[in-house]
């Protein structure tokens, strides 16, 4: 048993005075290449993480649902008939944090509905206690994870039968709708459907999931990921700058979404728009076209083969998209002149986390070496550590 797991059972303890019924456990995800495509219908190569959500959980005799979390030990409690007036309309009543795990039961029960799963009699009442690893804010998606822990855990109690792309969605929709923040499904699906040494290959237009053994550890590799605990207050901004330039740009040259393009139609959609627009449009189909390209030289080369790609998707996030800040800049660059095979900033950009492909040997020159040009560079001192491609949401006792 995991600090996780007995945190989480400690927490139900005290809520309930009983042994949970059972544990469940998402994990968060990093983004291995393809950023900013989600949303562009594009594709994306994220993996699970060894960082995981816990949630203990127990039947009630009534009909409410109860969610308590190591981060907020007070109790957030609703009748399961209430959800439907709560959200979206009235999410303001409810604290923060504790929309993503009622809001991922919301939209549980709509999926259910939905594939004409009659549930509604057989929906106990249900209490759960959270906790979890996964850093928040660190573009590892907690937010993911304890919708995973939430929607696998609930799908199993309920009996609902819904598979694993429903439940990524009804997290999505969770996360969109009762909690407000307008983010893709990329996050969701890394974290329903994550394996061992396997990254997820996404199309996020037909949502069809591709899963690519990574070979990291068989190839001596480690994935760095650099936490610069920069949190820029344009991010919410800047992103919504960018998504309505990528709206732009598709429209400009009429297609549905970005994802329409190919590389080679690049100069021609140079000469119809202005040089922002263009530039924006420039990351997204590369990134598309890096993202295809990485998951066919990983499986003809193996993984160190990808170094380049992650080079120079960084290089257009910076360049192109300028989301990228000092910071990650300099993260990335020194991990590679200490011998990184390749590193980029990961996520939204404006702050947040890069990550870098290092020899296992290595990984302790890197991380002194980003440690040390932080310092020299006058910048808070950046969280260091490697992360595992794990298993997706699971039952775990
Ligand atoms: P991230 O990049 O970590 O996903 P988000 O802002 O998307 O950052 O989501 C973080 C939010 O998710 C937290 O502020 C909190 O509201 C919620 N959250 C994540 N994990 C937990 C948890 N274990 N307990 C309670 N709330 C959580
Ligand atoms: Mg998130």
């Amino acid at each position: 048993m995991t600090r996780t797991d007995a945190e989480a059972r400690a927490l139900f303890a005290r809520l309930t005075g009983q042994e949970p019924t059972g544990l469940w456990s998402a994990p968060g995800r990093v983004n291995l290449i393809g950023e900013h495509t989600d949303y562009n219908d594009g594709f994306v190569f994220p993996f699970a993480i060894d960082f995981r959500t816990v949630v203990a959980v127990g039947a009630r005799d009534d009909v409410r649902i109860r969610v308590v979390s190591t981060f907020d030990e007070v109790p957030v409690e609703v009748a399961l008939a209430d959800l439907d007036a709560l959200f979206p309309a009235r999410r303001d009543d409810i604290v923060e944090w504790a929309r993503y795990p009622l809001g991922v039961a919301w939209a549980l029960r709509a999926a259910a509905r939905d594939a004409g799963v009659d549930a509604s009699a057989s929906l106990t009442g249900i209490d759960l206690a959270f906790s979890s690893d996964v850093p928040v804010g660190a573009g590892l998606s907690s937010s993911a994870a304890i919708e995973g822990a939430t929607a696998a855990a609930l799908n199993d109690i309920w009996g609902l039968g819904l598979d694993r792309v429903t439940l990524a969605q009804a997290g999505r929709r969770a996360e969109n709708e009762a909690v407000g923040a307008p983010t893709g499904i990329m996050d969701q699906m890394a974290s329903m459907l994550g394996e061992s040494d396997a990254g997820i290959f996404l199309d996020c237009r037909s949502l069809e999931a591709d899963v690519v053994e990574l070979g990291f550890a068989a190839a001596g590799l480690e994935l760095l990921v650099m936490d610069t605990r920069v949190t820029h207050a344009h991010s919410t901004g800047g992103y919504r700058e960018r998504r309505e330039a990528c709206e732009r740009g598709a429209a400009i040259v009429d297609v549905p979404a970005l994802r329409d393009l190919s590389v080679d139609d690049l100069p021609r959609a140079q000469e119809l728009m202005d040089d922002v627009t263009f530039r924006r449009v420039r990351h997204v189909v590369t990134e598309d076209q890096r993202v295809l390209d990485a998951v066919r030289t990983l499986r003809a080369d193996g993984p160190r083969a990808i170094g380049p790609l992650l080079d120079a998707s960084h290089a257009s996030m910076r360049d192109d998209f300028e989301i990228s800040v000092p910071e990650l800049d300099l993260a990335v660059d020194t991990a590679r002149s200490a011998g990184a095979v390749g590193a980029r900033m990961t996520g939204g950009g404006f702050g947040g986390a890069a990550i870098a492909l290092v020899d296992r040997d290595l990984v302790p020159d890197v991380t002194a070496a980003v440690e040390a040009a932080f310092a020299e560079a006058g910048f808070a001192k950046p969280h260091v550590f490697t992360v595992h491609p794990s298993a997706g949401a699971r039952r775990d006792a």
